[in-house]
């Protein structure tokens, strides 16, 4: 039997859509975000990247770096083992703390990535509570409806942020049933927000518990970092908050916050905390430092916002057809995977702009689109570049501009 066939045709099949992915060869330079080198067959070039979700260079920051290197050298590379076995390192008691703090609540988890966080998460919380309801937007990512699905309870999907939906299907529900609401804070490839107060008004009517995922949101929004929920004082409303340690923290893992014996329900029966090495030491050092850092400064958020706001009225003024929205996620539609793709290959090769195209599955078929995210190192003349350059490509291609997109009302 040739199993290899199976490979290629299941490759054929994406290639045929033009789904199929390639990956650019990057090595980002501390010192020189948002410009990095790329490898390619004919050599080193330089780039410069407007897709990256360490979206505020959390990543390069020398007390982020330094709290990975030194912890490294004083504790080694790996944590050893799984926490079950080979108990605590410290700095993952101190991350964990320092999380629960931020979020108001009494207790954090670190997982090994907001991924596991919410597989693991809401399978677990779902499966503890008896005849558990699972009301899940219709927007959630995808380690959402893994969590979901992997709860093996009864489940229904409410329309995109849609209060009305949500409470037709809590009232059928009833109020003695228990029920976990799931939906995210920052929704990453829109960049809308959830209602998250109506949710939890609506999770108090109907006593149900509320999980939010704050990925696209924690370090970035929040007088403290902690999320969307924090800057619209939603933070204590909601039950369980989820985030990464991965995007605006530039370090990486995941974590859930919430009541201590949420927490500690979630610690003792869920497989893949319990049975998965721990983080790194040295990566939850660097996690450390960067939640600590962002809990105090303002600089990063407001030199953030700062640069989304003139990405955006730069991209405005050429017609360039971005979703409208009031986060920092700049999503410029194209509306063609075969285009979106050729679109993303002409910036990187005519004008040494990595923007990835996003197509389907990760956005609905029709609605493809470049995905921006200004960072604070991204200052008036990489924007006024990027502009021009945008601008070029939708020529080129007789790409839509704002206003003829069906997608972009
Ligand atoms: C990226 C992402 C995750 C997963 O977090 P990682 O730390 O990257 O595994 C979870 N939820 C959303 C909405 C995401 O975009």
């Amino acid at each position: 039997m040739d199993y290899d066939q199976f490979f290629t045709r299941a490759l054929e099949a994406l290639k045929s859509e033009r789904r199929y992915r390639v990956f650019a060869d990057l090595e980002r330079v501390v010192g020189d975000f948002p410009r990095a080198i790329r490898h390619t067959a004919a050599g080193a070039q330089p780039v410069i990247l407007w897709c990256s979700n360490d979206y505020l260079g959390m990543g390069h920051h020398p007390d982020v770096v330094d709290a990975m290197a030194n912890t490294a050298r004083r504790m080694g590379a790996g944590a050893g083992g799984t926490r079950n076995i080979s108990g605590n390192h410290h700095p993952i008691v101190e991350l964990e703390q320092v999380l629960a703090t931020n979020h108001g609540k009494q207790a954090a988890l670190a997982m090994n990535s907001g991924y596991i966080a919410n597989w693991a998460g809401i399978s677990t919380i779902a499966k503890l509570l008896p005849d558990c309801l699972i009301l899940s937007d219709a927007g959630n990512h995808n380690s959402m409806i893994e969590g979901v699905r992997a709860a093996g309870r009864e489940r229904v999907i409410f329309r995109h942020n849609d209060l009305v939906h949500l409470e037709e299907l809590l009232a059928r529900a009833g109020r003695d049933r228990p029920k976990l609401i799931v939906f995210e804070s920052v929704y990453s490839m829109d960049g809308d927000v959830g209602p998250l107060h109506g949710i939890c008004d609506l999770a108090k009517r109907y006593q149900a518990m509320t999980y939010c995922d704050e990925v696209h949101a924690v370090g970035l929004y929040g007088s403290h970092g902690a999320g969307y929920a924090e800057e619209i004082g939603a933070m204590g409303r909601i039950d369980v908050i989820q985030g990464t340690l991965g995007k605006a923290y530039g370090a990486h893992g995941g974590y859930l916050a919430g009541s201590a014996s949420l927490i500690d329900a979630v610690r003792s029966h869920a497989p893949g905390f319990i049975f998965s090495t721990a983080m790194p030491p040295g990566v939850a050092a660097a996690a450390l430092a960067s939640v600590r850092h962002l809990a105090s400064s303002q600089d990063e958020r407001r030199l953030h916002r700062l640069a989304v706001g003139r990405t955006k009225a730069a991209l405005a003024s050429r017609g360039l057809p971005m979703l409208a929205n009031e986060t920092h996620i700049v999503p410029v539609m194209v509306g063609d995977s075969a285009l979106c793709k050729a679109a993303s290959d002409r910036l990187l090769e005519t004008h040494g702009i990595y923007i990835q195209p996003i197509n389907y599955p990760t956005v609905a078929r029709g609605t493809e689109r470049l995905r921006i995210t200004p960072t604070p190192f991204h200052d008036e003349a990489l924007i006024a570049h990027l502009a021009d350059a945008l601008d070029e490509v939708w020529s080129h291609f007789g790409l839509d501009r704002a206003g003829t997109a069906a997608a972009a009302e």
